[in-house]
């Protein structure tokens, strides 16, 4: 089975999990920009973890034979905080990178005012950038605010066909579907949603399985980086074929994310350090 993470925040992550994913199918994943649970306090933060992304976390991925992309925003949350929006200014510089292949996570945390401005900026950007948007949609508060994100996505110059919803549910999947987007699911070790339910969904909405994503979103929170293999061995159980596993977590992600025109998933043997930096904290 090989499997592409559309969605996993590798940053809050071990070695280990890198070994982990390898072994359970994992070869290529995106790592959205987000909160890092701890506030930031100035713009110059964001471009020193956006370069993260960019060089020293690709370097890492390629040890262990994934191949890495992100995707550059200022995040929903820190949106709200007037120290940040500055980043808002620079991200056109890190947007025209190689190896960043939407503009995200961007949307709704909280549903205001100064979210709705940072939304409506950011999907400007992805359009003038020919690169696709992955939103996050809240986790509160759920219908109210998905039908909020479908409303500014639908008044921005950006086509639905290159948005991704993400953190969909059962109370949201069939307004997503309506809007032409394409349909992300979170899958979570204990809350929200789970790999049984996540089936239950491709069973009833198996029109859209060609737009289907499914991620483990797994960070410094309660998660689980294997919960994309969750979902392939739940498919095969409940009676999907291989093909329609491998369209859901390989050819799917691939298809979105190949709309910037900046996806390659060869794995190239990384160079022995990064900067100047290896993984063998100085000894060779
Ligand atoms: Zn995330």
């Amino acid at each position: 089975m090989r499997i592409f993470d559309p969605h996993i925040h590798m940053t809050s992550r071990t070695t280990d999990d890198y070994a982990a994913m390898y072994a359970a199918g994992v070869r290529a994943l995106v790592e959205p920009s987000f909160w890092l649970g701890q506030p930031r306090t100035a713009p110059e933060t964001f471009y020193d973890y956006f370069d993260g992304l960019l060089g020293w976390e690709p370097f890492r991925a390629a040890q262990h034979g994934i191949a890495h992309h992100c995707t550059l925003a200022l995040n929903p949350k820190e949106a709200n905080d007037p120290r940040c929006l500055p980043v808002l200014d620079e991200l056109p510089r890190y947007l025209v990178k190689d190896s960043v292949v939407a503009v995200g996570e961007i949307g709704y945390d909280s549903m205001t005012p100064a979210e709705d401005a940072a939304l409506a900026v950011q999907l400007q950007l992805a359009a003038d950038h020919g690169l696709p948007a992955l939103v996050h949609t809240p986790h509160r508060d759920k219908a109210a605010g998905l039908a909020r994100t479908v409303d500014v996505v639908r008044e921005s110059v950006l086509d639905p066909a290159l948005v991704l919803l993400d953190h969909l549910n059962e109370t949201t999947v069939d307004a997503a579907a309506d809007s032409g987007c394409w349909l992300g699911f979170s899958i979570y070790p204990d809350t929200k949603m789970d790999e049984h339910r996540m089936v239950r969904i491709l069973r009833s909405h198996g029109g859209c399985l060609d737009r289907i994503l499914v991620n483990s979103a797994a960070d410094w929170g309660n998660s689980d980086p294997l919960k994309t293999r969750a979902v392939g061995d739940a498919m095969l159980a409940a009676g999907f074929t291989d093909d329609e596993v491998d369209q859901v977590l390989w050819r799917n992600p691939v298809a979105f994310y190949g709309l910037s025109g900046r996806l390659d998933l060869d794995v190239v043997r990384p160079e022995p350090t990064h900067e100047g930096n290896s993984l063998l904290r100085g000894g060779e």
